[in-house]
């Protein structure tokens, strides 16, 4: 098989508009590449465009992106909220809610959306590859490829084979990483990956000891940005990544490595229920409605 012609990647689809599908387009679209969105209502999706148009204008006043450069991008990107829009797409990329019945449901509606040779790559935080792989008709074009928040800015894609990950697909999506200006690091299909199996229990343990009152936020934050020259504090960050996500990501490890030493902190599972997930509905550990944001505890 003459794997570089074959999944030549041109068009990119991505499933799910939220923090993570916007950054996504927002990169793919500025690197050249003809990009589709798809979530659940038209609504989400202005949303998401208003988003990438202004974090491009961001990029302008700071005089890394020409105005003309932007509005070809912006040119780009279409939208719609049917799967069928993926007809041409040469690689989907789902960056859909972190819930694998949920994913799995979308793979399974989006695959008879798609041409036979479409690569499909998931963004999934923690979920197993093979797992995901094998709600697709297509487990051997089907890979993790896992951004960080936000997109535009972080450097590193992890990069995870399923165990029927094809080599020719790796390599294809290896390339449209450099493509995109992202760098790769390449880890095996367990429980969190390698990023966020070291971020996430440390997040975690940040909760457990505001919950036993070691510290306020205020505290563990600072103490993590002086003590540990971490650029932003633990609480700070669980609020960015999105408390929802934080702990579908300790579930997946949880159950994952069945340890209990990953066990989801109690004062994460109740900010949940409480919906106070974090910036992006404006309260979490923080509270986003004031300038600068006041911790909550
Ligand atoms: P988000 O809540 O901002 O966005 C999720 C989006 O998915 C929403 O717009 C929602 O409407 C959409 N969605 C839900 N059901 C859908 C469906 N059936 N079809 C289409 N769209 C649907 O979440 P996010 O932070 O963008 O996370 C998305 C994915 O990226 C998750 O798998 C998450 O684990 C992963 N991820 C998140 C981060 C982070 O820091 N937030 C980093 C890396 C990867």
């Amino acid at each position: 098989m003459a794997a570089g012609h074959s999944h030549e990647i041109r068009a990119v689809g991505i499933i799910g508009a939220g923090q993570m599908g916007g950054g996504i387009a927002h990169i793919c679209a500025q690197s050249g590449f003809d990009v589709i969105i798809s979530d659940i209502s038209e609504e989400v999706l202005a949303k998401a465009v208003a988003g990438i148009g202004k974090n491009m204008d961001r990029q302008v006043q700071k005089g890394k992106l020409g105005q003309a450069d932007k509005a070809a991008a912006l040119a780009r990107i279409s939208t719609g909220s049917d799967l069928s829009v993926f007809a041409d797409a040469d690689l989907v990329i789902e960056a859909a809610t972190e819930n694998e019945a949920l994913k799995r449901e979308i793979f399974k509606k989006l695959v008879p959306n798609l041409k036979p040779e479409a690569l499909i790559a998931t963004n999934t935080s923690s979920i197993s590859i093979t797992r995901l792989a094998a709600s697709t008709d297509r487990p051997s074009k089907f890979m993790g490829m896992h951004f960080m928040n936000p997109v535009p800015v972080m450097q590193l894609v992890e990069l995870i084979r399923g165990i029927a990950t094809e080599e020719a697909t790796f390599a294809a999506i290896a390339e449209f990483t450099a493509k995109i200006g992202k760098t790769a690091a390449v880890a095996e299909d367990f429980p969190a990956f390698i990023v966020n199996r070291i971020l996430l229990p440390m997040i975690n343990e940040a909760v457990y000891t505001l919950y036993e009152g070691v510290g306020g936020v205020h505290a563990i934050d600072t103490a993590l940005k002086l003590g540990a020259n971490h650029p932003m504090g633990p609480l700070e960050l669980a609020d960015f990544i999105g408390l929802d996500t934080c702990l579908a990501v300790m579930q997946v490890l949880y159950e994952g490595l069945a340890d209990s030493k990953y066990r989801p902190c109690p004062l994460l599972v109740k900010y949940v229920e409480a919906g106070w997930v974090g910036r992006k509905v404006g309260r979490g550990f923080y509270d986003y409605s004031k300038n600068p944001p006041v911790p909550t505890r």
